[in-house]
């Protein structure tokens, strides 16, 4: 791997790979550049595909900036803060939840996951993102429901949705749809 300083993109990671098959150039949501190559390709046919490809680098790099201001965002001491309360109050929100419902779920962790409310292991575990305690608390139950009829059904298959279903009063589609509203995040460093 190697980083090469590009005229108008700045830096470019370079990866020549002997699995890849074809040229491919990707932007990280950090605005990151990378091309990787097959080795065989060569880096000098690589980077004149890169040189082809720099509007829409560019253009790319606009639109996950515009799509970044569009996401609220948040301080790192504010994530620090919501930590602690998430530490104290959802593990407990948690296990209320289960034993009201009937569910018998492993540890609860709480992460500063950004991709993810919430995930279910197949050891049920359950981990939250600690961003929950950015939403009302009907969609913090609703994301703990969901997680924890993970631990019947280790899937989203007719069955699981049908448990959530059953759950949350046949509430299921709505507060899907409620929670498809909100956004993570984007944390500022
Ligand atoms: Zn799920």
């Amino acid at each position: 791997m190697a980083t090469i300083m590009h005229k108008i993109l700045g830096e470019v990671e370079c990866v020549a790979s002997a699995r890849s098959r074809s040229i491919r150039l990707s932007v990280k949501p950090s605005g990151a550049v990378r091309l990787s190559y097959p080795r065989q390709a060569g880096q000098r046919r690589a980077l004149s595909f890169l040189e082809s490809r720099v509007e829409w680098v560019e253009a790319t790099r606009r639109k996950i900036a515009a799509r970044q201001a569009e996401l609220p965002h948040i301080s790192r001491a504010e994530v620090e803060r919501l930590r602690d309360t998430t530490r104290r109050t959802l593990p407990d929100k948690t296990r209320q939840l289960a034993a009201r419902l009937g569910f018998d779920c492993g540890r609860v962790t709480i992460r500063a996951a950004r991709t993810k409310w919430g995930c279910c292991t197949s050891e049920n575990n359950l981990s939250l993102s600690l961003f929950l305690a950015t939403l009302p608390d009907h969609l913090q139950e609703y994301v703990i429901i969901h997680e924890l009829c993970h631990t019947v059904h280790h899937n989203h298959s007719a069955a699981f949705h049908a448990l959530v279903d059953r759950c949350v009063e046949g509430k299921e589609k709505l507060l899907d749809r409620e929670l498809r509203s909100y956004r993570i995040p984007v944390i500022d460093e």
